[in-house]
């Protein structure tokens, strides 16, 4: 489904992500990790092709020029942040609407001559946006404003426009950051759902235990290189990995 190849990002002298291989199979759920500024968040941003980066991209085998978020979005890979990018002036419904452009009877022709068709497609957006703010449990909040929400609520909502958008692979960053116990159970409920619909998850993030339960690998970055790629349960054994963590005895 996603394969990156020796991808690369500098800031300056510093080299944030440094040759970075992997690859992810159609259907699979698979974890990042690392300790603080190992490059999670910015080899998350290259494959985005939200910063300059060296290196190759594919999605379901086709090759894709770093740089270029539009052919990502387009190629079904879709983003959520590790702070919530949300539009608080937006109700929750709008936020969502964000990601389902209608592209069937689009621009200035289609609003002459296909306006019924436009009429349908915009009803299907709609609707589709509310399936999205039901799965993530905020529906009964589709038409308040965003600021109203509490910090798991704007969490769930950016989800949900990026469900919204029916992408085929779904990369999140530290989705379980800021929410308590419950909300990351729910969360965890939530992600297996959209794993068993089909879709392909590559999800950054700290807590352990819930990645754990959520995906059949995880890979380990340290100073911007892999140095760990496997079965959870080999992963979080490895020495080199608890140093990574803890620092060595
Ligand atoms: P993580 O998400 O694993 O905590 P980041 O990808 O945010 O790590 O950061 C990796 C490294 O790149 C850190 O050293 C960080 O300071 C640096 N970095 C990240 N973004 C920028 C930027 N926009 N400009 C300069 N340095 C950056
Ligand atoms: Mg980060």
């Amino acid at each position: 489904m996603l394969r990156a190849s020796e991808v690369s990002v500098r800031f300056g002298g510093v080299v944030a992500v440094d040759g970075v291989s992997f690859a992810v199979r159609s259907g699979e759920t698979v974890g990042v990790v690392g300790p603080n500024g190992s490059g999670k968040s910015t080899l998350l941003n290259a494959i985005c092709g939200l910063n300059r980066a060296g290196g190759a991209l594919w999605i379901e085998d086709r090759p894709l020029r770093l740089g270029r978020p539009d052919r990502v979005r387009a190629a079904g890979l879709l983003r959520t942040f590790q702070t919530p990018q949300t539009f608080l002036e937006l109700s929750c419904i709008e936020n969502v609407l964000l990601s389902t452009s209608s592209r069937a009877a689009g621009g200035m022709l289609g609003a002459l001559f296909a306006r019924p068709r436009m009429w349908r497609a915009d009803l299907r957006r709609i609707e589709r946006g509310y399936a999205a703010l039901q799965r993530v449990g905020l529906e009964a909040l589709a038409t308040r404003p965003a600021a109203g929400l509490s910090y798991g609520q704007h969490r769930y909502l950016e989800i949900a426009r990026a469900i919204a958008g029916e992408p085929r692979i779904l990369v999140m960053d530290e989705p379980s950051a800021g929410l308590n116990q419950a909300e990351t159970e729910n969360l965890l409920r939530l992600l297996r759902g959209l794993r068993e619909d089909g879709m392909t998850l590559l999800v950054v993030d700290h807590k352990i235990d819930f990645l754990r339960r959520l995906c059949g690998r995880i890979i380990v970055l340290r100073l911007g290189r892999v140095i760990a790629d496997g079965a959870p349960d080999e992963v979080f054994a490895d020495q080199a990995v608890v140093e990574a963590y803890l620092g060595s005895a």
